[in-house]
């Protein structure tokens, strides 16, 4: 497994890693596809309290030391006393005294309410100062969200943006990509399979560029999606899998280098 920096931290993470959204449908599956995952790298796991299976994933985790936890707050939580609360609640469910990454998971809630950026980032840093979390990031945030958020932080940083991003869904390509490079802001690509339509499409024009190009490299046209995601620099993926086959598939998309006339018909698909 390949690793990256985390925003300006020091510190590495895998550059996969284990989404969990709906992967405890079936426990038995999705336990044994997580434990999988963690044994052969994916030791980074992406949850959120709006998934409802923090107490699943913390099961899968077990007494493993090695495991960076993710997870998130709903923005329904943003609200000092709310957020203090979602989080002892999420270190209690997860089972562990601290969580990696702590991270806000929308810009604002679904009415567009969101309350004082300045009482929600400040409650976040009194979660790293108590030693509850060791890391701050957001999910689903634009250059200007970034911005007003970074501008009332007084201690720490923002490590990390969470967003969509795919061979399907490029949005991030239009200027967030290069300011959160620019800012050390690492991303976390979610929906990197495209929500599972990338291997599913196999009568499509992309599952016939990725089968070509994987064959230069022996690798399986999910390997190559993943691979282009991740080449970028600065950006760690989090593809779900809950079938063994498709973890132990996910874990071998790092290992190899697209060439850049690869990339470049990559870049050049349009979807
Ligand atoms: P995804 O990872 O793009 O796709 C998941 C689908 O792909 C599943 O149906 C899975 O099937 C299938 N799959 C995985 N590996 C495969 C393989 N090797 N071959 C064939 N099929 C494969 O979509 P996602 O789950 O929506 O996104 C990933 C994670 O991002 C989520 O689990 C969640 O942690 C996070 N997320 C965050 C947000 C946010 O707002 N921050 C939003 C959405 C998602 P099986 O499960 O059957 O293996």
């Amino acid at each position: 497994m390949e690793f990256i920096e985390l925003g300006k931290t020091g510190e590495k993470i895998p550059v996969l890693g284990m989404g969990t959204w709906q992967i405890d449908a079936n426990p038995l599956e999705g336990m044994e596809a997580m434990r999988l995952g963690f044994d052969n790298g994916m030791k980074l796991v992406d949850t959120a309290e709006y998934y409802k299976n923090e107490e699943f994933v913390g099961k899968a985790i077990g007494d493993r030391k090695d495991i960076f936890v993710a997870t998130k707050v709903y923005s329904n939580h943003y609200h000092h006393d709310d957020l203090i609360k979602a989080c002892n609640d999420s270190l209690s469910r997860l089972g562990i005294k601290t969580i990696d990454l702590y991270q806000l998971h929308w810009p604002q809630d679904k009415t567009g309410y969101k309350p004082p950026r300045k009482e929600t980032m400040g409650a976040m840093e009194e979660l790293v100062a108590q030693g509850k979390i060791r890391h701050i990031g957001v999910s689903n945030f634009s250059i200007d969200q970034l911005e007003e958020a970074m501008s009332v932080m007084e201690q720490n940083r923002i490590v990390s943006n969470q967003v969509e991003y795919s061979l399907m869904v490029r949005e991030i390509e239009n200027g967030l990509f290069d300011f959160c490079k620019k800012e050390k802001i690492t991303i976390i690509a979610y929906k990197p399979l495209g929500f599972g339509s990338i291997p599913k499409e196999q009568s499509s024009k992309l599952y016939s560029l990725l089968s070509e190009i994987g064959r230069r490299y022996s690798k399986t046209p999910v390997q190559v999606a993943l691979n282009w995601v991740i080449s970028r620099g600065n950006i760690c993926a989090i593809p779900k899998a809950a079938s063994k086959e498709h973890v132990l598939e996910n874990v071998g998309a790092s290992d190899f280098k697209l060439s850049s006339n690869d990339r470049d018909m990559l870049n050049g698909f349009e979807a």
